[in-house]
């Protein structure tokens, strides 16, 4: 009741919520009590949280931040929900979100941008903007996010909490709204890495209902926690600490690569060398993946349907037109574009191959190193508008956390200092399923 009042007043200043589901939640709320009272609690029973509104839930809206979706009730859980419930957790909302999870600002939501709560004229970051936010305000403890090209990384960096993107498959997406179906991936944002890890403990795991979901078993990463770092060997890609970074964000990372040396662990500069390429590779591959995504959204079995349509071409054309924002149809049109024949030689299957050299400099870097550690953001949250007459620049305040999806690797930010009152996030990437020696750095510099 405490943070739902919370969520009524701080939280719809600051536009966090799409939904907020307060019967549901006290419903819950009491269940926990029971099974508390009943012996059978477990570490989050009765702990509230909040789910980003790209996970589907059943009963409620579930509108991933569109007017496509605005009036769409899903008839089922997402894996994600269904864990989440089971361990007795109490979800009390949904929290906003950039347009189908396409943005780094906040301000593609159908449903207007959540405000940053350290400063009402920065951005939050996105796309889980909500969540971060909704976090940083106390609203809820934890919440869940999707990351696809940084969107868990980049808001919790910019709203001064932690955030963990798992590695590729280790986290179902069933039920889960795809943007880019080989990128995407679910995780938690909390306050910490010692709760991150509670949290990925009951999302993680086999589920046969996403066929990249990977058998494999799930750590107590919550036991990996403790441990020193004595011997850690840290790797610094050459590439991220170069032009553009902003150096109050650099003057933090240097205090952190400080601090972990104290800790005990060694450093050692690594190469990236295709990074360059890593935004131009993924702003073709993920706008072809969503265009083939969002080619369901068609006016006829749910979504938004245009009024009075003529024929079938005039419904698909004009609930798309109505339903999507600017940047989901700039992203269909330049995937359909990149997808098209003649074409996709020189850009889908060209951008495919940059990924594996990509993924390729990530592991020879994994030879030599346990962790890599660099800035989460090339700035700490820019203001509102500063960037959105101009896509390719918002693209680029991603470069620093999209090549971890195209290489389907784990990482994590975690709050590293401010700049004047903008928090800086630092971030850790570690090699395929490492997340227990990442949330373990993570929880010693915390
Ligand atoms: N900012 C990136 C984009 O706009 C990443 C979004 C995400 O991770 N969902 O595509």
């Amino acid at each position: 009741e405490h943070l739902l009042g919370r969520i009524e007043g701080k939280g719809a200043e600051l536009n966090a919520f799409i939904s907020v589901t307060p019967d549901q939640a006290l419903a819950a709320a009491d269940a926990a009590d029971a099974r508390r009272a009943a012996g059978q609690a477990g570490p989050l029973t009765g702990v509230p949280m909040a789910h980003k509104d790209i996970f589907c839930t059943r009963g409620v809206r579930t509108s991933c931040g569109s007017r496509m979706l605005d009036n769409f009730i899903s008839p089922y859980d997402a894996h994600v929900v269904e864990q989440i419930q089971a361990a007795g957790m109490v979800c009390l909302g949904k929290t906003n979100m950039d347009e189908f999870a396409m943005g780094s600002s906040n301000e593609t939501s159908y449903y207007g941008p959540v405000r940053n709560p350290w400063e009402p004229t920065a951005v939050p970051g996105g796309s889980s903007g909500g969540s971060a936010a909704a976090v940083a305000a106390g609203l809820v403890p934890a919440a869940t996010a999707t990351d696809t090209g940084g969107s868990i990384r980049q808001p919790a960096a910019h709203c001064g909490v932690s955030g963990l993107k798992p590695t590729y498959g280790r986290v179902s997406r069933y039920g889960m709204i795809a943007f880019a179906s080989s990128l995407d991936q679910a995780g938690p944002i909390a306050r910490t890495c010692e709760d991150m890890a509670l949290m990925l403990e009951v999302m993680a795991g086999f589920d046969p209902r996403d066929s990249t979901c990977v058998e494999r078993d799930v750590p107590r990463y919550t036991d990996a926690l403790s441990g020193d770092l004595t011997g850690l060997r840290i790797g610094l890609p050459r590439e991220y600490f170069g032009e553009g970074l902003d150096p109050a964000v650099a003057g933090a990372v240097d205090a952190a690569i400080d601090e972990y040396r104290r800790l005990g662990a060694t450093f050692k500069e690594v190469s990236l060398a295709n990074s360059h390429l890593a935004v131009p590779c993924y702003y073709v591959i993920a706008p072809a993946e969503c265009s083939a995504n969002l080619s369901r959204f068609d006016g006829v079995r749910f979504g938004h349907r245009c009024e009075d349509p003529v024929d079938l071409e005039d419904l698909y054309k004009r609930s798309r037109g109505e339903g999507f924002g600017a940047e989901v149809k700039r992203r269909i049109l330049v995937g359909t574009y990149a997808l098209s024949a003649g074409y996709y030689d020189a850009y889908y299957l060209k951008a495919q191959q940059i990924r594996r050299l990509i993924r390729d400099d990530f592991l020879r870097a994994f030879e030599e190193v346990d962790l890599l550690l660099g800035p989460a953001a090339p700035t700490p949250a820019f203001d509102f508008g500063e960037h959105t007459d101009d896509p390719v620049s918002m693209y680029l305040s991603d470069i620093y956390t999209i090549a971890v999806n195209l290489a389907g690797l784990p990482a994590l930010t975690i709050p590293a200092g401010f700049s004047g009152k903008r928090p800086i996030g630092l971030q850790l990437i570690g090699t395929h399923f490492d997340e227990a020696r990442l949330l373990q750095a993570g929880h010693r510099y915390q």
